[in-house]
């Protein structure tokens, strides 16, 4: 089903996903650039003894963001509080977060990008004067309340960076993008997952699993647990190249980890557009889905694989995509 390869999290994936989840910076596998900047940052602090700037973490869902958060917060031992943007409707409900965070402590806001305009003006003055002005009462009545928060660390989330607003970036004073990781880093997660969940995977099985996973730990560790599902009923319980291949075949999720909604993308494109170019919303008409869910989920997987271009004049199916699907590539695909 297309909710297998999807990069977002499913509620079975944030049960199944606290084991394995890693909890200090050098259980976080690959990422070597990041995580070494972040050690950094992180270590001056403790031994400064003040909290490190604000952190912004960018990137496709489910490469570690959140993890990344929960890391920082562990290694510099205070407390952690979570929300996300859309969550954070009004700028009340950011003051009584904002003040009620404790000294050093760590706010994770995921999705920071979806964050309403006034909290997010709020946002601005905790983060760089740690106060806020709480207004109350309306019109020439309205008064501004000032309130101390204690010195604490953001951590802003985005898998859109393109879209915040210029002065919310520069607030920042450490960007980070993830990318999607190679294969090999995710045979690593995934030998060290099956290790923690006491799941036998041979190495074979390990890197075919891998192949498939769209770069993405999230989905890694997620068709681990289908694969392993399958070996148990169907096999002798062993995640192995055969078991791999028998259950990914089953769970339909092809050899490059393309779902059905990646297909449906890369088929409209070919077959109702001629290749395209075909403008986002077109295009995900003809899925049937929303266009922010094509443009964030889809997309950047697709392009990384080589199979969708972004040009100017709109989205275009690559001569791979033709070949993915079985088609041959007209001439005038890409001149
Ligand atoms: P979202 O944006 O959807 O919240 P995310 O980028 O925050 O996604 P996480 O929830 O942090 O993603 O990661 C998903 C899962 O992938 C984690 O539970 C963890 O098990 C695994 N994971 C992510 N990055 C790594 C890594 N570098 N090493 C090992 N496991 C990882």
């Amino acid at each position: 089903g297309s909710m297998l390869v999807s990069p977002d999290a499913t509620d079975a994936d944030l049960a199944a996903e606290t084991s394995v989840r890693p909890k200090r910076l050098e259980e976080f596998i690959a990422q070597h650039r990041v995580r070494e900047q972040l050690q950094v940052l992180l270590q001056g602090a403790v031994r400064r003894g003040s909290p490190p700037d604000h952190i912004l973490l960018s990137g496709p869902p489910g490469l570690g963001k959140t993890t990344l958060a929960m890391i920082v917060a562990a290694e510099l031992g205070t407390g952690l509080r979570m929300t996300s943007g859309p969550a954070i409707e009004r700028s009340g409900d950011l003051a009584a977060i904002l003040t009620g965070l404790g000294p050093g402590d760590v706010l994770f806001i995921d999705e920071i990008h979806r964050i309403a305009k006034p909290a997010e003006e709020l946002l601005y003055s905790a983060m760089e004067d740690f106060r806020v002005d709480v207004i109350v009462g309306k019109g020439p009545g309205a008064t501004a309340i000032p309130l101390d928060v204690e010195p604490f660390t953001l951590v802003g989330a985005t898998t859109r960076a393109g879209l915040l607003t210029g002065p919310m970036r520069d607030r920042f004073g450490f960007v980070a993008h993830l990318d999607f990781y190679e294969p090999d880093a995710l045979r690593h997660i995934l030998h060290r997952s099956a290790r923690i969940l006491g799941v036998d995977v041979s190495d074979d099985g390990a890197v075919e699993i891998a192949g498939r996973s769209r770069g993405t730990p999230r989905i890694a560790n997620r068709l681990l647990r289908r694969v392993r599902d399958y070996a148990e009923v169907r096999g002798d319980g062993r995640v192995t190249l055969d078991a791999a291949q028998a259950a990914l075949k089953v769970y339909d999720v092809d050899e490059l980890g393309l779902d059905r909604l990646d297909r449906a993308v890369l088929r409209a494109l070919v077959t109702s557009f001629g290749g395209g170019p075909v403008g986002l919303s077109t295009l995900a008409v003809a899925v049937g889905e929303q266009p922010d869910t094509v443009e964030e989920v889809c997309e950047p997987f697709l392009v990384r694989a080589g199979l969708l271009a972004r040009t100017p004049r709109g989205r275009m199916a690559t001569p791979a995509a033709w070949r993915h699907l079985g088609l041959q590539p007209p001439d005038s695909a890409f001149g």
